[in-house]
């Protein structure tokens, strides 16, 4: 049978190449490094971890980047198996000595009988004639493929920079404070007219969150991606705030159309406006909000504003270099390329952030264009899995933006609770006791996990002819 080709050897593409090797199928791999290399890549070995060595929490019962492990494991991933057998002390984290897992998961694939690695850069888009194939090239696309997907999806469906702002979990916002409302209670589509969660500041408030702002220390562009103009739509908050105190309540911040129901009488001197940001409305983004500050300050600035004094995030703002595609909009719910389904894209392209989330996501790539090649339909996984969670986010779990002007809206996101759907019953303590706190908390993140490795053994058992699992 014909091979399957897939064009990048990280995270994603190695994952993939397993996944389809292991089921029994020829693969191509093409990766350009050392041909060609990128900015942030210094080796040749594949699944080449570019910056922290760590895979983060390694819990599959209270955390779900944890899940993800335990999900990949059980369908055989070649990138948990190797960084196992590189573990080396991080507490409950799971980290690796970098070079001898990338020596690893390149011993196993130039090994197995079905992989053929070929060293190149592909150059454009993939010929026809390769008929199936994944692109997994990562935030670091070579230019000239970047730019043939761009010619091919539209100017605005590849970005080069995250503007990500920062995401709130809507359960930790105080309602008390903040309230729900569409400036002048615009009705847009699918909208009620109070589809935004509104903060106020008073004029106290707001000089002191500008000059946090101005004050606040940032993250530097590293020397490659200064060289990259991030457009106006995306500036960073805190420049906004650099070219003058009132910028911010004349543009993002600005406090028209909207009427405080805890206090009508008070004219608020600015509004920091969340947006529902996944069908579940279980996550807000904070409009506009892109920014520069390093993680420690946005959660000690950001919490100043009333109504998020308790906000957790379940992800902090950042502006990265970063090619991805508007996912959402381009791809179905297999990974395929609408506009030329015998394309896949796994990886960071995809719109996922982190080094699992990349390899989970060249996993189930990898399995669908097997299954595919096979003429077998593959289940679409539960919801309510970390994987099912994490493709959810990717294809279509997310809300478009409606508001002309806003930057585009799907932001790259690691796996985290707020993508899973809720759970039906808050979990019960002992005897049927009513839990608070933090006891609720933990217990809440235990019932999530629980139910999605309940929900994984089912669609397995399924799906017994196409899911081999070890
Ligand atoms: P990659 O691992 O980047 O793999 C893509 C591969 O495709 C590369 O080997 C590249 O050489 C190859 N390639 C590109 N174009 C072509 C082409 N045209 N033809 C052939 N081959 C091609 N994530 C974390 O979890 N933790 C971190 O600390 C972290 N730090 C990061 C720091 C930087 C500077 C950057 C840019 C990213 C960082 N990330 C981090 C994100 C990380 O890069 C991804 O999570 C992960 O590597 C993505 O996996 P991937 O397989 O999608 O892409």
């Amino acid at each position: 049978s014909s091979p399957i080709h897939i064009v990048g050897g990280g995270l994603a593409g190695s994952e993939a190449a397993w996944q389809i090797a292991q089921a029994g199928h020829p693969v191509v791999l093409h990766e350009m490094r050392p041909v060609r290399g990128t900015e942030a890549h210094h080796g040749q070995d594949l699944a080449e971890l570019v910056c922290s060595n760590s895979f983060r929490s390694d819990d599959a019962n209270g955390n779900a980047v944890g899940l993800l492990h335990q999900e990949m494991r059980t369908l055989g991933s070649l990138i948990l198996k190797a960084a196992d057998a590189h573990q080396v002390p991080a507490g409950g984290a799971l980290a690796v000595d970098r070079n001898g897992f990338a020596a690893a998961v390149t011993a196993a694939l130039e090994a197995h009988p079905q992989v053929t690695i070929l060293r190149e850069e592909v150059e454009g888009l993939p010929p026809e004639a390769w008929g199936r194939t994944i692109i997994a090239t990562g935030p670091l696309t070579a230019p000239s493929l970047a730019q043939a997907i761009r010619d091919l999806t539209g100017a605005e469906s590849l970005a080069f920079f995250d503007a990500i702002a920062p995401i709130v979990h809507r359960d930790s916002i105080d309602m008390e404070k903040a309230w729900f409302q569409s400036r002048y209670d615009k009705v847009g589509p699918g909208g009620t007219g109070a589809d935004y969660i509104n903060c106020p500041l008073d004029r106290e408030q707001y000089d002191r969150f500008i000059q946090a702002l101005v004050e606040g220390e940032k993250i530097g562009f590293k020397e490659w991606e200064a060289s990259t103009p991030y457009f106006d739509g995306c500036l960073p908050i805190e420049v906004m705030a650099e070219r003058g105190p009132e910028t911010l309540r004349h543009g993002p911040m600005k406090p028209v159309g909207l009427t405080n129901p805890h206090d009508p009488t008070v004219k608020a001197c600015a509004i920091v406006q969340l947006r529902q940001d996944n069908a579940l409305g279980t996550l807000y983004n904070m409009v506009g909000f892109q920014t520069k500050l390093t993680y420690s300050e946005q959660v000690r600035v950001f919490r100043t504003i009333p109504g998020l004094e308790n906000a957790e995030f379940a992800r902090l703002g950042g502006l990265h270099r970063n090619t991805y595609l508007d996912s959402p909009r381009l791809l179905d719910a297999t990974l395929r390329l609408k506009a030329r389904p015998s394309l896949r894209f796994a990886g960071q392209i995809t719109g996922c952030e982190g080094y699992v989330e990349s390899a989970a996501i060249g996993l189930m790539a990898g399995r669908f264009a097997v299954a595919e090649a096979r003429g077998q339909a593959l289940a679409p996984l539960p919801a309510t899995t970390a994987l099912g969670a994490l493709i959810g986010h990717i294809t279509g779990g997310h809300i478009a933006a409606e508001d002309a002007g806003a930057p585009r809206s799907f932001q790259p996101m690691n796996v985290n609770f707020g993508l899973f759907p809720p759970l039906d019953h808050a979990p019960k303590g002992e005897a049927g006791k009513r839990l608070r706190g933090p006891e609720k908390a933990v217990a809440k993140k235990k019932a999530l996990t629980d139910r999605g490795r309940a929900d994984l053994a089912a669609w397995i058992s399924g799906n017994a002819a196409q899911v081999a699992a070890e």
